[in-house]
C-alpha cells in the first residue's frame, strides 16, 4: 500500500488538502500531526506539498501498529477508550468508548479531550445538549454519559452519521437519549427544510470547529441557546482567539473563559 505522509493535520493543511486529490490521492486520513494520504501510484506533487515523504506499508503491520500506540485519555470524568482496552479504565472514571475508524474524534486531539473535561465540569442532568460537527459522536455522548436528557449530534458530512450512532449504541446511549443528524446551524436539509430540532432551543451548546466558522455562526449559536446556557468552542489555534473573542462579543456572549493546550485554545462562555 502506497502512503504519502505529509506533516500537519487537516486544519492546519486545510488549503492543500484539495492538492493531494488532485494529485491522485483515494484516501485522507488524519492521525498523530500527520496527514496519510493514499495512492495506487506515484504522482507528481505541487510544490506546496513536497515536505512529505513516500512510504510503501504493509496495510496489517500499520493497523495493528496504530491499535497498540492508542491509550485511554482521561478527560475529567470520563475516560476516552477503544473498545479493546476498556478493562484500562480507572475505577471512579465513567469509559466513553469509541472505535477508531473514518470519523474524527477519538479523544487523542487535545481539541476533543478539552471539550469532554468542559462538558464533564458542567451538571448535564435532565438538560438538552447539542454538538455541532459531532464526527465520531464523541461530545454528544460524552454529554448524554453525564446526565443529558437529550444529546443531538449534528455534522455536514454524511459519513459521521452511521459511526456516531453505533458509537452511541456501543457506550449504551439509552434509545431517545442520543440522536444523529446530518446538517449544521443555519443550513437547510436535502429536502428543502430546516432541521426541526432548529426550532426547539438547547440549555447547552458544544461545538469543535474552527475559529472561521464559529465567527459565521456565532449568531446562530446564540439563537440556538436559551439564555444563560453555557457555550463551549473548540478547534481554535491560539493565534485565531481574537476572531472567535470578537464574534462572541458581538453576539452578546458573557463570562468569556479561555483556555490552552499547546496550539489549541477552548472557549466558554454563557448565552
Ligand atoms: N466533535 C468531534 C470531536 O470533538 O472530536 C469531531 C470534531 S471534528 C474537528 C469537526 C467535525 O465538524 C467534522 O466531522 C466535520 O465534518 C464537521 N463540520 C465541519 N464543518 C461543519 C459545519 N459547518 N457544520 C457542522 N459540522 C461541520
Amino acid at each position: 500500500m502506497l502512503v504519502y505522509h505529509l506533516p500537519g493535520t487537516f486544519e492546519t493543511r486545510e488549503d492543500h488538502l484539495d492538492l493531494l486529490w488532485e494529485a491522485g490521492a483515494t484516501g485522507l486520513e488524519e492521525r498523530a500531526g500527520l496527514i496519510r494520504a493514499y495512492f495506487d501510484a506515484h504522482s507528481e506533487l505541487h510544490p506546496d506539498i513536497a515536505d512529505g515523504e513516500w512510504r510503501e506499508e504493509d496495510e496489517q503491520d500499520w493497523q495493528a501498529e496504530f491499535r497498540r500506540t492508542l491509550r485511554p485519555v482521561r478527560a475529567g470524568r470520563l475516560t476516552i477508550v477503544p473498545p479493546w482496552l476498556l478493562h484500562e479504565v480507572e475505577a471512579g472514571q465513567l469509559p466513553l468508548i469509541i472505535e477508531p475508524g473514518m470519523a474524527f474524534g477519538t479523544g487523542h486531539h487535545a481539541t476533543t479531550r478539552m471539550a469532554v473535561e468542559a462538558l464533564s465540569e458542567l451538571n448535564l442532568t435532565g438538560l438538552r445538549v447539542l454538538d455541532v460537527g459531532t464526527g465520531s459522536g464523541v461530545l454528544a455522548i460524552a454529554a448524554a454519559l453525564l446526565g443529558a436528557e437529550h444529546a443531538l449530534g449534528v455534522d455536514i458530512d454524511p459519513i459521521t452519521i452511521p459511526i456516531a450512532r453505533e458509537n452511541a449504541e456501543i457506550n449504551s446511549v439509552p434509545a431517545g437519549r442520543s440522536r444523529f443528524e446530518e446538517g449544521s446551524l443555519g443550513l437547510t436539509d436535502s429536502a428543502g427544510s430546516d432541521g426541526d430540532w432548529q426550532d426547539e432551543s438547547v440549555d447547552v451548546l458544544v461545538a469543535n470547529l474552527y475559529a472561521e466558522l464559529h465567527d459565521l455562526l456565532a449568531g446562530e449559536y446564540a439563537a440556538q441557546l436559551r439564555a444563560g446556557g453555557p457555550l463551549i468552542l473548540t478547534g481554535i489555534l491560539t493565534n485565531k482567539l481574537p476572531l472567535v473573542r470578537e464574534a462572541l462579543d458581538r453576539e452578546g456572549f458573557e463570562a468569556v473563559q479561555v483556555r490552552e493546550d499547546g496550539e489549541w485554545v477552548l472557549v466558554t462562555a454563557r448565552a
